[in-house]
């Protein structure tokens, strides 16, 4: 198979091929075009198995077809990503930002009026995780539309009014089963009721064990399940 056939926008292809990415991974292929598809998921799916950009591409496809974003005065991200741990996320953030100088890089080589050039142009990305200060975390937050976060600092400034869930529309929960672990539950079920009209959720595990199943129903409407 190969990342032509998935279905993602042409600036998007560019972008794997400068990450040196030549053909998808298993988990790429499979959930790559569900994602694109839309509704919810649950997908099994181990570190090392190119899972980030299994859900970042998807997402950011996404986000560059939604058009230019509004500039508002508190962060209202149309996509979130959630990861159990503060390198996690960043790590996922750098992942996304590379594949952002990818398209980037693709869109200023075009004619210059691409439909995707606005909203690559405003799509900016925060990075939001306890340890840190505030201040870089605010600053990074105005006008950003893909927030990557622990839930525990995500939900700390949702409740001091610095990010608004009210317009997020796809929601990631990445390792799962690790969130479980650090004992996230609560705080997953408050960002999922905050972010309540949400039109996807995708879940990433690396076990579908009776308590990520039941973690499963209480924040996706019937997930399809990809089994890797
Ligand atoms: P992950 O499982 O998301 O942590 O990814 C593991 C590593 O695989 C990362 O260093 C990615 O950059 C790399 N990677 C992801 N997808 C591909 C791909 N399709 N081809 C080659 N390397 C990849």
């Amino acid at each position: 198979s190969n990342f032509e056939s998935l279905g993602l926008a042409a600036p998007l292809l560019h972008a794997v091929t400068q990450l040196g990415f030549t053909a998808p991974t298993s988990v790429q292929e499979q959930a790559i075009p569900a994602a694109l598809k839309g509704g919810d998921w649950m997908v099994s799916s181990q570190t090392g198995s190119g899972k980030t950009a299994a859900f970042l591409l998807p997402v950011l496809h996404r986000l560059l077809n939604a058009g230019a974003a509004e500039q508002t005065r508190v962060a209202t991200p149309r996509a979130v990503v959630l990861c159990p741990t503060r390198e996690l996320a960043q790590q996922v953030s750098a992942d996304a930002i590379d594949l952002m100088r990818g398209v980037g890089e693709a869109l200023r080589a075009e004619a210059k009026q691409h439909p995707l050039r606005d909203a690559a142009r405003g799509l900016r990305i925060a990075t939001v995780v306890g340890g840190m200060p505030f201040g870089k975390q605010l600053f990074d937050l105005r006008g950003a539309q893909l927030v990557v976060a622990t839930p525990g600092r995500l939900l700390d400034l949702h409740s001091r009014g610095q990010i608004r869930l009210d317009a997020t529309q796809v929601l990631v929960v990445d390792e799962a089963d690790r969130m479980l672990d650090l004992g996230f539950a609560e705080d997953l079920a408050a960002i999922a009721d905050a972010t309540a009209q949400r039109d996807q959720t995708m879940m990433f595990s690396a076990t579908f064990a009776p308590r990520i199943m039941a973690l499963a129903s209480k924040l996706m409407r019937s997930p399809g399940r990809l089994e890797l």
